[in-house]
């Protein structure tokens, strides 16, 4: 088959790989705990819905402007002005598919062939391929041992004349830690005095990022519904950036994909214009779901959390019992069916990323199999589905 080299050595998405094993397991009947999902199980908000069924009524379906309808950009320009305390224009605004292509789209718009992207680990799996998706390179920054806080000094190491940007996601997926507040104010000030972009993937929601005036900055914000109102299904999610920037990306997504569809557009409407009640519930949900899932850790012997402070993922370590990420959570799916992230995707190897948006049930079954898996110190017999198993193998 002929296909071109770039495409053939873009990686699979390996938590989309994950999902759809854990479906058809359980498709099967077989008792599969998802550790690795990256969608909380609330029902999409009742604003949203009825907005976007309001717009499906009038049976008038049409194409939207590129960079979306006029009312959803004077919602996000409300909700982002509510957020960030900046003063956005509608030139400022372009609503894609999800932060995914947001991300996508800036960083098409600015790389050429050979230019380097600055990478934080741990990472959400998708920048690396991203940045070769427009045959850009992407350029790893790992964090001393035992933290996962970057530091300024290890990105200025790694500052070349081809560095065109940075990306910066905090709440952090895959940690679930929030970066530091004087980081983030000397990483905006370090990237305005070089010229480089600083894309800041706010996807997660908490970070203060210290800007300027909009038009003068290189700093673009990317956001989305997906996780705020978890409602990852309607694919909409949008940039923030200075005119030029946001005309060009424009221009990229009209020739790509034209617009997103009118109806999820509506929604999306609904959801920031809607009550923000949802929002609190769902951080409260997921929040209590934290300290579950750290309270299970904590009692797990040679495993090391950082306690995450945001999002619904943490990053323990397991290197006490391997160094090899992909083994240990093919071993945990096989033995206990227990899904989990292999920290290696996330360039944090001997690490696996654990989700807690499930249920407190699936938490602490979970954190079980894995413990009767590896801990000699659990009790040797477990009951998964309704099957009694017996631990052969410490
Ligand atoms: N950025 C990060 C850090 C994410 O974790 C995700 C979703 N897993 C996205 C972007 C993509 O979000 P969306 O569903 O809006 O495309």
């Amino acid at each position: 088959m002929s296909v071109s080299q770039l495409a053939r050595s873009i990686a699979e998405s390996p938590t989309l790989k994950l999902n759809e094993e854990a479906r058809l397991l359980r498709e099967k009947g077989e008792a599969v705990i998802h550790l690795g999902a990256g969608e909380p199980k609330n029902k999409a908000p009742i604003n949203a819905i009825l907005s976007s069924a309001a717009k499906l009524v009038t049976g008038d379906i049409k194409y939207t402007p590129t960079d979306g309808t006029p009312s959803l950009k004077k919602a996000i320009i409300r909700y982002t002005e509510e957020n960030y305390d900046r003063l956005v224009a509608p030139e400022n605004v372009i609503v894609s598919a999800g932060a995914k292509q947001s991300v996508f789209n800036v960083l098409y718009s600015i790389l050429n062939p050979q230019e380097e992207v600055i990478i934080l680990a741990p990472y959400w799996v998708s920048y690396p391929e991203m940045v070769r998706m427009v045959y850009g390179v992407p350029v790893i920054v790992t964090p001393e041992d035992g933290t996962f806080q970057p530091r300024l000094e290890d990105i200025k190491k790694v500052v070349s004349s081809y560095t065109r940007a940075i990306i910066v996601n905090s709440p952090n997926n895959p940690s679930g830690v929030v970066y530091k507040e004087e980081f983030i104010a000397e990483l905006v000030e370090f990237c305005e005095a070089k010229g480089i972009y600083l894309i800041v993937d706010d996807i997660y929601h908490k970070l203060v990022f210290d800007g300027r005036d909009i038009e003068n900055t290189k700093v673009v914000l990317v956001n989305g519904i997906s996780k705020l109102y978890g409602m990852t299904g309607f694919r909409i999610g949008w940039s923030i950036a200075n005119r030029k920037l946001t005309s060009i990306m424009t221009n990229v997504q009209g020739q790509m994909t034209t617009t997103t569809s009118v109806i999820l557009q509506a929604a999306a409407e609904g959801a920031l214009m809607g009550l923000q009640s949802i929002v609190d519930n769902l951080r409260l949900t997921m929040e209590n779901n934290r300290n579950v899932m750290v309270q299970e850790l904590k009692s797990f012997n040679g495993v090391h959390l950082i306690p995450p402070d945001g999002t619904f993922y943490c990053l323990p370590d397991f290197r006490a019992y391997t160094k090899k990420s992909e083994e240990l959570s093919q071993t945990l799916l096989k033995k206990a069916l227990v899904v989990t992230v292999p920290g290696k995707e996330f360039g944090m190897e001997g690490h696996l990323r654990l989700s807690f948006c499930g249920s407190i049930k699936d938490i602490k079954q979970g954190i079980e199999r894995i413990k009767w898996v590896l801990d000699p110190c659990s009790p040797n017999e477990i009951y998964i589905g309704e099957r009694k198993l017996v631990r052969d193998w410490l």
